[in-house]
């Protein structure tokens, strides 16, 4: 349930609010930062709710109490009715303009990993991605160079002035991530694997969340809603492609997903079209259609050399096929009133 303030509640109404809610035995947490607060009450409502939302409506500055039926309540814009933007560096996700992350699959070399970082900024992309864990379906396949990716990635990026989003495996690497780290991604495969989600939302740090294959919308919201527990409201959701009969692409782009997240919840939506069709030829198209869906976003494989990719060589871009996706998408954008973030500079 939420409880909704009146426009300009005094603060001492809202403690009073927040004192009550938890002297009945539940978890409040507040939305603030707006005009009309917003209080989720959090813990397990039995039967009584009705009763509880009589005691709660009655107290002073409160407007209404509404009853989120939904299993996930930090991650509903029932809590959140407006955008949320998540900075990273100086980086914005969420706002009017558009975020374009982009880069190799695997962090593989100190030569292919700056190249691309240079490649990626020159088109205009805002952030630089690349794997150091990689989470590969064999485990004879490329697994990442570990801490010395992280390195190099870290590297790479400041000496473009992005910052960078790079995948964690593993509870006991989070720490070790968010030193090189300015994003932390979990991988779509580690959607519910929910010690790593409470892992890093105990670390604060900011969090792009990738859907599964197998997942439904509602079970990516509830994922979220596992680090937003966890006090780190610093979420942002990804669609990056279902399983469904359809075989001819790697996965099917769930592109009812953007608009539907938006809707649902007020966590940024950003969509990944390389692992949703696995195959370069279709990434610009579908990344056209994730802005005109109204993604907030996009995330691109780029690789200098795709075909000497140690991972994801066949859905990787060319720089230059790159360059052309972010000028399209932003005309895209522009046709939608939006624009793409003006490009970093260095730190
Ligand atoms: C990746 O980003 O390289 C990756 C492994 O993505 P996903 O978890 O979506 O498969
Ligand atoms: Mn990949």
């Amino acid at each position: 349930m939420v409880i909704i303030m009146k426009v300009g509640a005094p603060e001492g109404d809202v403690q009073a609010v927040l004192r009550q809610v938890e002297e009945t035995g539940f978890r409040p947490f507040i939305n603030p930062g707006v005009e009309r607060k917003v209080i989720a009450v959090l813990g397990e409502v039995n039967i009584n709710k009705f009763e509880l939302v009589d005691v709660f409506s009655n107290l002073k500055g409160v407007e209404r109490v509404d009853l989120i039926s939904d299993p996930f309540k930090l991650s509903s814009r029932q809590y959140h009715p407006e955008n949320l933007v998540v900075r990273v560096g100086n980086v914005a996700i969420g706002g009017d303009a558009l975020v374009v992350m982009a880069g190799p699959c695997s962090v593989e070399s100190h030569e292919q990993i700056s190249r691309a970082a240079e490649d990626i900024k020159a088109a205009g992309a805002h952030m630089l991605r690349g794997g150091a864990f990689k989470p590969r379906s064999s485990p004879h396949s490329f697994q990442g160079l570990g801490e010395e990716g992280l390195r190099l990635l870290r590297d790479a990026g400041r000496q473009v002035g992005l910052p960078v989003v790079t995948e964690v495996l593993d509870t006991h690497d989070v720490d070790l991530v968010c030193r090189y780290a300015d994003m932390l991604q979990i991988g779509a495969r580690n959607m519910q694997n929910f010690a790593l989600l409470r892992r890093v939302g105990e670390s604060g740090h900011p969090v792009l969340l990738k859907r599964g294959p197998g997942s439904k919308i509602k079970d990516l919201l509830m994922a979220a809603e596992y680090v937003m527990v966890e006090g780190n409201e610093k979420v942002v959701l990804c669609e990056r492609g279902i399983t469904t009969f359809e075989d001819a692409a790697r996965y099917t782009t769930d592109i009812n997903a953007v608009p539907i997240l938006k809707e649902m919840s007020h966590l940024p939506v950003i969509l990944d079209p390389s692992h949703s069709t696995g195959d370069w030829r279709y990434v610009t198209a579908i990344a056209r259609a994730g802005v005109a869906a109204g993604a907030d976003g996009l995330i691109i494989e780029v690789h200098p050399d795709p075909q000497q990719a140690r991972s994801d060589g066949k859905q990787s871009l060319k720089p230059a096929r790159f360059a052309h996706l972010v000028q399209e998408v932003a005309r895209i954008a522009t046709a939608m009133d939006r624009s793409l973030q003006p490009t970093a500079t260095p730190a």
